[in-house]
């Protein structure tokens, strides 16, 4: 009897032997894909009657947490770059939704289609994933122009020549003349036609990493405000393309093999009033304009929702005008705080000295205000009219967390937790692609990971 099962036990334990090493996939036969719906906070998710079946299904059956915390500034371009960095924007060097170039005595310039390399300063996943003899793509990703280590791109302005585009031309998903419609139409027929490039290269290529990004929920939540009938819809919208998404891995064959991170870049808040910083620095004469045009100015504000920068444009002027800035917007009203640029570190971003978009001050709007950059109102606070929701305030306000759920091929299944940071999304990918980084700020999530 002891020797049977002593027998009964090792035979088991070899089938478990076996079990496992049989799932042990290699990563050049999977897919890890990486979704970002732009703009959804866990304040939405937490809501019952949002329809979202899809993703409700993917949170079910893998690992969602109750809130993602996302870096400063709580902006589109910055957290993208965060998720596939695992570094704060200190290090990756992306602070604005494009390039911030300073201009003499003009005022600073966004520049979003710069190069890759002038704008993310570390090493990202696709240049991992490349490094390891892995395919790479991209659908809408940001702050990726000419990224060399992407191997199929569907960019955010997709061009006639584009080799995804051609084949969704040929096969009837869209014609040659609605390439131009990406400057133009809205952004739900955009994401239709990014979805559905989604789908043409997890089916036709089976990128081992794709990076997926929708655009419509962070437009309608901006137009009408997170939280209304019209944002409510805007969620279900981008869920039914989620369907889209999931049905192409299974008819890639890919069911199995598959992982699913559906993510966000921030949360939102509702906004009543604009801010006008400008227009007080215009009556301080700091800024000499000609009706909406700047002529010259020794100080000007670039606004990011409830956050702005503020720059004085002749660094020998630091000195004399810093004080006099850092008062005039503490009296403004709807600004909650004034924070020296050189205070940078502890709000994860760099100093004005390491990277020259960081504001020489950074503004802070309280609830209900969001700052913009006008010159030539007559008031530096008005009532927010067609403008009535944003993000870019503090990433420790509860507002900005965003959602974060995992799902598929090395997941743990049915776990719920507390709180992830978007800081550990790139560390945790690595691990799942078995691609090297180098030390990041954030960790592997071996609680997401199957066991
Ligand atoms: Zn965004």
């Amino acid at each position: 009897m002891k020797l049977l099962m002593a027998g009964v036990v090792a035979l088991s334990c070899l089938l478990i032997h076996v079990e496992s090493f049989a799932a042990d996939i290699p990563a050049k036969d999977r897919t890890v894909i990486l979704v970002s719906l732009d703009g959804f906070p866990a304040w939405m998710w937490k809501d019952p009657s949002l329809p979202i079946p899809n993703l409700r299904r993917l949170a079910e059956e893998g690992v969602v947490a109750e809130a993602m915390t996302v870096s400063n500034p709580s902006i589109t371009w910055i957290n993208h770059t965060t998720m596939i960095t695992g570094v704060e924007p200190r290090k990756h060097g992306v602070l604005f939704n494009g390039l911030l170039v300073r201009n003499g005595d003009q005022p600073p310039k966004v520049e979003p289609w710069r190069n890759r390399e002038e704008m993310v300063h570390v090493p990202t996943l696709y240049d991992a994933t490349t490094a390891a003899k892995l395919t790479s793509a991209e659908v809408d990703w940001v702050a990726v122009t000419n990224p060399k280590t992407i191997t199929w791109s569907f960019p955010e302005l997709p061009t006639k020549d584009n080799e995804i585009a051609k084949e969704l031309i040929d096969a009837g998903e869209m014609t040659a003349e609605q390439i131009e419609w990406f400057k133009s139409k809205n952004p739900a027929w955009r994401d239709v036609i990014w979805t559905k490039a989604a789908c043409h290269l997890i089916k036709t290529r089976k990128p081992n990493f794709l990076m997926f990004h929708l655009l419509n929920t962070d437009a309608i939540n901006h137009g009408t405000g997170p939280g209304t009938s019209a944002s409510f819809t805007a969620y279900a919208f981008a869920d039914r393309l989620m369907g889209d998404l999931l049905q192409s891995i299974k008819d890639a064959g890919l069911q199995d093999k598959a992982t699913v991170i559906v993510t966000t870049d921030h949360g939102f808040k509702k906004v009543k009033n604009v801010i006008y910083p400008n227009v007080a620095f215009r009556k301080a004469g700091l800024i000499n304009a000609n009706g909406a045009k700047v002529l010259n100015c020794e100080a000007y504000t670039m606004a990011q929702g409830g956050l702005a920068f503020v720059y004085v444009t002749d660094p020998n002027k630091k000195t004399k005008l810093l004080p006099q800035l850092r008062q005039l917007c503490g009296k403004l009203e709807g600004v909650s705080q004034v924070i020296d640029g050189e205070e940078g570190h502890k709000l994860g971003m760099p100093t004005p000295a390491e990277n020259q978009g960081m504001g020489d001050l950074v503004l802070y709007a309280k609830d209900g205000y969001a700052f913009q950059t006008p010159v030539d109102r007559e008031q530096e606070v008005e009532p927010s009219k067609t403008y009535l929701g944003t993000h870019g305030y503090p990433n420790t306000e509860a507002d900005l967390d965003g959602i974060f759920l995992a799902w598929g091929y090395g997941i743990g299944k049915g776990k719920q937790l507390k709180r992830v940071t978007n800081l550990d999304i790139a560390p945790t990918i690595a691990r799942l692609l078995n691609v090297e980084m180098p030390e990041m700020d954030g960790r592997v999530l071996t609680e997401v990971l199957a066991p």
